[in-house]
């Protein structure tokens, strides 16, 4: 059985329902003029997804073109300095190094099942739109990728990438000019060029189906840790499982087959910023409240009045001021418990990985490495950590603390 068949939503507690809800979370608030686009998306997606001819070419790309599986390493130095059994899912080691791809390939097969043969996406960091542009390349369809005009200039090496892969890169230049003005505009793009466009999110939010759609391709990430858990330890469940929350991608990935296993703790780590009372955060289940984001309702960062508040974040990949509905609630119910951490806590967390394992993550992923020291796992605890990404991309905000 697939990851996809095993999970049908409706069923359980923290599925979603035919309406797209997580609890009080989800739906599609969407205008008029994308009702079209979004219900082909509603109507179709499950049933592509889960034919054998899709997993057949979905697999057969995670394994050679990814290099899937991501191997779950125990990470001995981390271990003894935590007094615990920490094992890294090496998401970092996938093509384009981090787990973004895994959804991309995913939603570009489902493209062409649609006749889709146009491509547009957003992007922040750059992240989302290389893995995009990466799958339009590997499939030969036209990519345009909207990103904030201050994003491109702090993010020139994956601009560079992507016009390489032959993206067409058009600058969002309303607002702060960075990621939710991206998206603004993408939706916008999508809305002129209904037929022949598909929209790839880059994570679990936006309009039902994505939230779920996205979550179901990155399972593969909490599929292998299962199996790859037994075969080291002879037990499928970690008891904790962490991973950083932006929008929330490599997070549901990580919780998705142990979300109705009541004895794995789900650990999410936000990005605290320079502190959640400093103004300058985007810890967003610690500030934010229930509102209406890209086309679903969610916890996010807003005025009394409603307004967007600005997020911050060292890390470029969890400066979003809002979650996706699934975390919205899992952190509504308390299934997940959710931790800020500070820019400096990152940054220490991912020297401290370097120095002991020999290996620099993403500053993302290090958010969720300095959760560790606040967990006080048992020494015949397990412990997972999400390692969402590699460090490359942020060497120079590395060498910044050196
Ligand atoms: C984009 C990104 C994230 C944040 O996105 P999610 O959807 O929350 O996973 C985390 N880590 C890395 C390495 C990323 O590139």
């Amino acid at each position: 059985m697939t990851s996809i068949e095993q999970h049908k939503g409706q069923e359980t507690a923290f599925g979603v329902n035919a309406k797209g809800y997580y609890g009080k979370f989800g739906g599609a608030y969407i205008p008029e003029m994308l009702y079209p686009n979004v219900e082909e998306l509603q109507q179709n997606y499950l049933q592509i997804i889960s034919q054998p001819d899709f997993q057949e070419e979905f697999q057969d790309l995670l394994k050679n073109y990814v290099g899937r599986p991501t191997p779950l390493y125990f990470a001995n130095r981390l271990s003894e300095k935590y007094k615990t059994n920490i094992y890294l899912k090496r998401e970092d080691l996938c093509h384009t190094g981090a787990h973004k791809v895994n959804n991309t390939i995913g939603q570009i097969l489902l493209a062409k099942r649609l006749g889709k043969h146009k491509i547009v996406a957003e992007t922040g960091a750059g992240q989302h739109g290389v893995a995009t542009a990466t799958v339009c390349a590997l499939m030969g369809l036209e990519c345009i990728v909207y990103m904030g005009e201050i994003d491109i200039q702090r993010q020139a090496p994956n601009v560079a990438r992507m016009k390489m892969l032959g993206a067409e890169v058009r600058p969002a230049s309303s607002g702060s000019k960075t990621l939710k003005d991206a998206t603004n505009e993408a939706l916008r793009h999508w809305i002129n060029n209904p037929v022949d466009t598909h929209y790839i999110i880059g994570s679990v939010v936006g309009p039902h189906p994505y939230p779920d759609m996205v979550a179901r391709f990155q399972s593969v990430i909490s599929e292998e840790i299962r199996s790859q858990l037994f075969e080291k330890t002879g037990k499928e469940n970690p008891d904790y499982v962490i991973a950083c929350v932006g929008g929330g991608s490599n997070a549901a990935g990580a919780f998705y087959h142990f979300l109705d296993e009541p004895d794995v703790k789900l650990i999410a780590a936000e990005a605290g910023g320079h502190g959640i009372h400093s103004g300058m955060s985007a810890a967003t289940t610690f500030l934010g409240k229930p509102g209406v984001l890209h086309g679903s309702k969610s916890i996010l960062m807003q005025t009394e009045d409603g307004q967007v508040v600005e997020p911050h974040s060292i890390s470029a990949g969890l400066d979003y001021p809002g979650i996706g509905p699934l975390h919205a609630h899992l952190w509504d119910s308390g299934r997940a418990k959710f931790y800020a951490i500070t820019d400096d806590e990152s940054i220490e967390a991912g020297f401290e990985l370097t120095k002991l394992e020999g290996i620099i993550p993403a500053i993302e992923s290090a958010h969720a490495l300095s959760v560790l020291k606040y967990l006080n796992a048992g020494a015949n605890e397990t412990v997972v950590v999400n390692l969402s990404g590699r460090g490359d991309k942020d060497l120079a905000t590395y060498m910044k603390y050196l």
